[in-house]
């Protein structure tokens, strides 16, 4: 920046002038003086615009799919499942081919994603109860801090939108854990089921009505409507999230918007009927693909895309056990409920004109990373009277650096099953559910070479598989004990 500028008549008839740039004195002449004032009048600009860029907050979008696998999307391989919306947010965004989920099940992830913390440290992960039930009492404790309520903290409006499932009592929901509003069911879309209807699990999931699942919709805290039509419920979680989207523009913005679906029973809403090659998963998959499109479109024609970061992922591995009603994880191995990838890793897409470097990333990420990411790029800050388990991304998104994620650790309930670093996994316990039972003897993969876990090294490397259970030790005995969330039922 120039400080000081004088003018000396020196060596005859030219002019000279004395110019103060920083604490260096330099002599220009008035040619190159002018050149080099242009060139400082660019660098101020640049700069004033640059701080003017830094200065206006990034509105943050987080679409959250419920037992969406890995394969899942066309732009991940998917044959005969169509997501053009979802194809194009990943030419335009940046996809992640290695971004975890930090539980195989619904609650705990979810807690996991708010938190940026292990759920064992919320007590949100259990090895008594998988998931929280309508006969649940317990919830995300009221001592755990959101990326809801970090972005608050710094003046952003706040939404959420869709399934919450991190307890379905007053003192748990949404509005009372930093949303200024909620619109959405409290827990999962097969749950309350009508107790007259008996027979095959699997059977009853794959061909009733949705009238039979009690399940309530629920604006704030108020019931609106019970049972909920679950064949509109895609489309008009749809509509709330573009009308938040809308009333908001002039404010930084948070929304929260956790699809009920493909999650087991699955509906579509008429449109989409038929429609998919895949069969009903995959009209279901197209529907959520329809309203990926909206959310981005209205940010497009809101002028918001270049201020805005959408998150696209997916709370844990498809429900196989559901048949042609779950999903895929492509080439990884294993499904929803267990700690192999096909699991834990996530279909994963950031999107941000001007703000997220296009690519495909093949560091590793996770969604405990987003509350200190998001967390960064607004200017708060994470807790730092806690545990925090994520890493500030925004490093990767804008500028397509090294991840400084380089290590997971894979929870079956609330036992360490498998630990990741670099490369390497090591696998302890063998799942399904929340008892993992520990293996004869631990494995170990190496995911760049073998992403489907098939060839293991642990004969080879004993030394890594060591390591590595160092590592879940050191992890391990950094969690203090917690309450349970999830065994507290409401007294009868
Ligand atoms: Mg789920």
């Amino acid at each position: 920046m120039i400080l000081k500028l004088n003018t000396k008549r020196a060596f005859g008839s030219f002019f000279f002038h004395q110019v103060i740039v920083g604490d260096r004195l330099l002599l220009m002449n008035s040619s190159l003086l002018c050149d080099s004032i242009r060139v400082a009048i660019g660098l101020a600009l640049a700069l004033g615009f640059t701080q003017s860029l830094a200065k206006e907050q990034l509105n943050f979008v987080i679409i959250f799919t419920d037992d969406q696998g890995y394969g899942d999307m066309s732009c991940n391989g998917h044959p005969t499942i169509h997501t053009p919306h979802l194809d194009r947010m990943a030419f335009e965004g940046q996809k992640w081919t290695q971004f975890y989920s930090s539980a195989p099940v619904c609650t705990s992830s979810r807690a996991a994603l708010m938190t940026g913390r292990l759920p064992v440290r919320s007590g949100m992960a259990s090895s008594k109860r998988v998931v929280l039930f309508p006969d649940s009492a317990g919830g995300l404790p009221q001592s755990e801090i959101t990326i809801a309520e970090v972005l608050k903290g710094v003046g952003y409006k706040t939404a959420m939108v869709g399934k919450w499932h991190m307890g379905h009592l007053p003192r748990h929901l949404p509005t009372t854990q930093g949303f200024d509003s909620y619109y959405g069911i409290p827990y999962s879309n097969d749950m309350d089921r009508d107790p007259f209807v008996k027979g095959n699990w699997v059977m009853i999931g794959k061909t009733s009505p949705w009238s039979i699942y009690k399940v309530p919709l629920l604006q704030n805290e108020k019931e609106i409507e019970r049972p909920v039509n679950q064949k509109t419920i895609t489309r008009r979680y749809t509509q709330q999230a573009v009308k938040f989207i809308k009333n908001n523009k002039e404010k930084p913005f948070f929304l929260y918007l956790a699809h009920s679906m493909p999650h087991i029973p699955l509906y579509s809403s008429k449109k989409f009927e038929g429609k998919s090659l895949n069969g009903i998963y995959g009209d279901v998959i197209e529907e959520i693909d329809w309203s990926v499109g909206q959310v981005l479109n209205t940010l497009r024609k809101q002028k918001l895309h270049r201020k805005t970061i959408v998150l696209f992922t997916s709370d844990n591995g498809p429900w196989e056990v559901f048949e042609t009603h779950g999903g895929s994880a492509g080439l990884l191995r294993g499904a929803k409920g267990g700690t192999r990838e096909g699991g834990m890793r996530e279909p994963a897409i950031f999107w941000g004109p001007g703000n997220v470097k296009p690519g495909v990333i093949r560091e590793m990420g996770s969604t405990l990373d987003v509350l200190p990411t998001f967390a960064s790029l607004s200017g708060a800050e994470s807790p730092s009277d806690r545990a925090i388990d994520g890493y500030d991304l925004s490093g990767v998104l804008l500028n397509r650096g090294k991840s400084p994620r380089k290590e997971m650790y894979f929870f079956g309930g609330a036992q360490l099953s498998a630990v990741r670093s670099g490369s390497y996994k090591a696998q302890f316990r063998e799942e399904y559910g929340i008892n993992p039972k520990p293996l004869d003897k631990p494995e170990l993969y190496h995911l760049g070479e073998d992403p489907s876990e098939k060839y293991d090294l642990a004969a080879e490397h004993p030394e890594i598989v060591e390591r590595l259970a160092k590592l879940g030790e050191k992890l391990q005995a950094s969690v203090k004990p917690v309450p349970d969330q999830l065994v507290p039922r409401i007294a009868n």
